[in-house]
């Protein structure tokens, strides 16, 4: 899929002429002329990256940026600036993926920067995408599968590594109820046999250090013999 560029200007030679040229390039380029029409815009079919004249009919275009990434705090900004001093602004934002050229531009500059914004965020979302395959998220606690931590309302609570274990099989089916022998098969041992006894024990201690006091309402439902369910929400105390 191509990638979607808006262009946000109200110079009519300098929009068409981006528009041409990025959609020349490969990308989708839509065209606001007003902040008002851009935010229509965006809130129809976010963009992946947005080119924007500073100077715009209705809003100040340092606003509509801010209020754009307010919404969307990942959205790489182009700014087109008209004089220097505006372009001081522009850098002064507090913004990470904010980017400014000065008018008159080279396309060729305009258009590579435009593409290197967008592999930088392309990448942004791959490592994103890998830190949230290896942390597991249910309720108040954060299971890092990668660190081997597990965080509760982000305090880490110390585990013994079979606690752990079990704590990350259970959030792997979260809301789910896993059955005694799945739970011995995969933290203990694929060839176990005897007793599960070993099983409560370890929930138990991992209540314990979880601060759950016997008797409240866990987090870990037992299902009286099937298994565990680890709750996607922390139960209510009594
Ligand atoms: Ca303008």
């Amino acid at each position: 899929m191509s990638a979607l560029v808006l262009v946000v200007e109200d110079d009519p030679a300098i929009g068409s002429g981006l528009c041409r040229a990025l959609r020349a390039t490969g990308y989708d380029a839509p065209w606001a002329q007003t902040a008002a029409e851009a935010r229509r815009l965006v809130a129809a079919d976010p963009p992946d990256l947005v080119l924007m004249d500073l100077g715009l009919p209705d809003e100040d275009g340092l606003d509509l940026c801010i209020a754009l990434q307010r919404e969307q705090p990942d959205l790489p900004v182009i700014m087109l600036t008209a004089r220097a001093e505006e372009m001081d602004i522009v850098v002064g934002l507090d913004g990470g993926a904010v980017d400014y050229i000065t008018k008159p531009f080279r396309l060729a500059e305009l258009l590579a920067r435009v593409h290197a914004q967008l592999r930088q965020r392309e990448h942004r979302h791959r490592v994103g995408d890998a830190a949230a395959l290896t942390t597991l998220q249910v309720g108040d606690l954060e299971i890092d599968l990668g660190a081997h931590r597990v965080l509760l309302c982000g305090t880490e609570v110390a585990l013994r590594p079979r606690e752990f274990d079990l704590i990350a099989r259970l959030a792997r089916d979260a809301g789910q109820v896993v059955t005694r022998e799945t739970l011995m098969h995969d933290v203990w041992d694929e060839h176990w046999w005897g007793s599960t006894k070993t099983l409560d024990v370890h929930l138990n201690a991992l209540r314990r250090k979880l601060g759950e006091q016997p008797g409240e309402p866990s987090r870990v439902t037992a299902i009286r013999g099937v298994g565990y369910r680890l709750e996607r929400v922390r139960p209510e105390p009594r």
